[in-house]
């Protein structure tokens, strides 16, 4: 599906930092984030929502999820928790229409800077956050 902008991040025909890939998911950082470290997992296979994703990769999607916040709590993104978030649905402000798991790292004590992030929605070191996000990942193992 050409026209879809996360199929395209999977194809490698439009930019994303890239932070997490395996058989089945691909992970890049939300280009505007709620909080540093807003990651977006999306199936490799097309689908538009919880309606026709495949359930066997809906669970390689939250396998995906768990395997990122476990990375991003005991690494160097040194994450308190994580918020993992499907909006399926435009009820449900998915605004756009290839399956993604929201994966946000929070802090202890951020309810503030939770509030403004989205309000704001910015990194101003992007490509640093992406390296910190890999480097969870990888000493993770
Ligand atoms: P949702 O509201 O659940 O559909 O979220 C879609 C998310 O995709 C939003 O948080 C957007 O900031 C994000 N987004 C849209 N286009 C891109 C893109 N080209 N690269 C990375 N993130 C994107
Ligand atoms: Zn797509």
């Amino acid at each position: 599906m050409s026209s879809c902008i996360f199929c395209a991040i999977v194809e490698g025909t439009a930019p994303a930092r890239i932070v997490y890939s395996d058989d089945d998911i691909v992970g890049f950082l939300d280009i505007r984030p709620v909080t540093r470290g807003h990651t977006l997992l999306v199936p490799r296979v097309h689908s538009t929502g919880l309606d026709d994703l495949d359930p066997t990769i809906g669970s390689a999607l939250f396998r995906a999820g768990q395997r990122l916040a476990a990375a991003l709590k005991s690494g160097p993104m040194a994450a308190d928790g994580v918020n993992l978030a499907l909006n399926d649905g435009s009820a449900a402000f998915q605004t756009v229409f290839h399956t993604h798991l929201h994966v946000v790292p929070r802090h202890a004590g951020d309810k503030l800077s939770f509030a403004k992030g989205f309000l704001v929605r910015r990194d101003p070191d992007p490509d640093e956050t992406a390296a910190r996000v890999r480097a969870s990942l990888e000493s993770a193992g």
